[in-house]
């Protein structure tokens, strides 16, 4: 039996980073994790998978519809599906392997298995338990079906299957209009797939700003991805080869049935706890199945922490990543802190979006007086020269202040420039702050400027 000052349980975004924190700070630690590898969903099955396979999919979108037009001739590349597989799993194992070397470099000892807790202060894995003077949990999500369908991973995927299938599907029917749904949605279609996207509500992605929302859904109609809105998916029949998917629409409670070859199912991801014996020990949780903190991510029992997916908040990974090192602060008599007011949102589709803050539709529910600044990417210089001139960046700011409250952006590399928007809003920043700042020309970044004169007197190329 070792005795750590640390344990955590499992090895994503969040549990790794809080582990080489707890390192960092001198605490001894070691980390949980089950999987083959280190890094979580995130690494293994979720966000670097995906961003693979849209970086090879927007490449071959590039060399279809843009590089004859710069002068770049010669036949379209034809996809190689096995390879990209490949590659995919080249991304993989570089990011998880660093990991590896992380936690080496750290001295943290990777506990391989599955832990639980039998009873405070103690985690167990395999035959073996260990003492922990603190242990934080990390265990992450995983995907969140809805009645009536049951994913196989081969004809009704999850997000986890949809990075593994054998061929391109040609008919791929995707569950719900979220982060993921439309992510992987617009990898099968640059890749060739008819995508229909069946979602219950009448907008896509629920949590974005109203305008972005319709725009985004726009352009994605416009690279061929086909909706089905205000669409309740009741069940989904599957063979070994196809799939039948039956929804009911709101308006007038019509049954349809559309045919797959391959269904994703992206209705969101519930958290993951199973086997480490909470109920046991007595962690209260939510009535969402989530493990409840205090604000210095303290369970309900003393010396234990929860993080990530696991808790509440957005399932992102660079949310449970600060978590992680704030729970690891505190842990080490630190003040650990997050400003849960200012957490960017991607999506990595092409054109990306992302946001921060408040949304307008927010802003008005609170009864809060703003102005918005909006920019076209179409006016930006290096826009019109790249060909990716789709999208905007819209700013809202206090109307009295000028602080800036929240900002939207549809646009290439939005997922990069939405963070010196954060940065401005972590000091407090005016929009005028923003337009005073000097930015290098020709960049997408001249466009957040622009966005930020549009607050005050103008801006300059519109
Ligand atoms: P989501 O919550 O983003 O979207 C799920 C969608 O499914 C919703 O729009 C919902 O209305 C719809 N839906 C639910 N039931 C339905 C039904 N019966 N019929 C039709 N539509 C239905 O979930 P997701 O896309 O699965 O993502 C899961 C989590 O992973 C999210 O928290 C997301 O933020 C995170 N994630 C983030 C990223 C990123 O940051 N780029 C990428 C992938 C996943």
């Amino acid at each position: 039996m070792a005795s750590y000052d640390v344990i955590v349980i499992g090895a994503g975004p969040g549990g790794y980073v809080a582990a080489i924190r707890c390192a960092q700070l001198g605490l001894k630690t070691a980390c949980v994790e089950g999987r083959g590898s280190l890094g979580g969903t995130c690494l293994n099955v979720g966000c670097i998978p995906s961003k693979a396979m849209l970086h090879a999919s927007h490449m071959l979108h590039e060399a279809e519809t843009n590089f004859a037009k710069m002068g770049l001739k010669g036949k379209a590349p034809s996809v190689d599906f096995k390879q990209m597989l490949a590659y995919k799993d080249e991304t993989i194992e570089s990011n998880t392997k660093g990991i590896e070397f992380l936690f080496k470099k750290n001295k943290i000892d990777w506990l391989k298995g599955w832990g639980s807790i039998p009873e405070k202060g103690k985690v167990k894995v395999g035959d073996e338990t260990h003492e922990a003077k603190n242990i934080i949990i990390a265990s992450g999500s995983e995907p969140a079906s809805i009645p009536g369908v049951e994913i196989d991973e081969k004809v009704v995927v999850s997000s986890t299957g949809a990075l593994e299938l054998p061929k391109v599907p040609k008919k791929l029917v995707v569950i719900g209009a979220g982060v993921i749904g439309l992510e992987l949605g617009s990898v099968y279609r640059r890749l060739g797939s008819e995508v229909t996207v069946i979602e219950y509500l009448d907008v896509v992605t629920p949590t974005m700003d109203q305008e972005v929302q319709k725009q985004f859904q726009r352009l994605l109609k416009k690279q061929g991805m086909e909706f089905v809105m205000g669409a309740a998916v009741q069940s989904v029949e599957a063979t070994k080869t196809k799939a039948k998917v039956t929804y009911k629409t709101k308006k007038d409670d019509t049954e349809e049935t559309v045919d797959a070859d391959v269904v994703l199912v992206a209705t969101g991801r519930k958290p993951y706890t199973d086997g480490l014996g909470l109920k046991e020990l007595g962690v209260e949780m939510t009535d969402r199945g989530q493990i409840k903190t205090d604000k210095t991510w303290k369970t309900s029992v003393d010396g234990i922490y929860a993080i990530g997916d696991a808790i509440t908040g957005p399932m992102l990974a660079h949310k449970a990543e600060d978590e992680g090192m704030a729970a690891a602060e505190v842990i080490a008599g630190k003040h650990g802190h997050v400003n849960y007011g200012i957490i960017p949102s991607v999506i990595y589709t092409d054109p990306e979006v992302a946001a921060v803050g408040k949304t307008e539709q927010e802003l008005k529910d609170e009864g809060v007086s703003y102005k918005a600044g909006k920019f076209q990417f179409m006016a930006n210089g290096r826009a019109k020269a790249n060909l990716a001139t789709d999208g905007f960046v819209k700013i809202l700011a206090d109307k009295e202040t000028d602080r800036i409250l929240g900002a939207h952006i549809m646009g290439p590399s939005a997922g990069d420039l939405i963070h010196e928007i954060c940065v401005a809003m972590e000091f407090g920043a005016s929009a005028e702050d923003l337009a005073m700042t000097c930015h290098a020309h020709p960049t997408y970044s001249e466009a957040v400027r622009e966005a930020a004169l549009a607050c005050g007197d103008g801006p300059i190329h519109s």
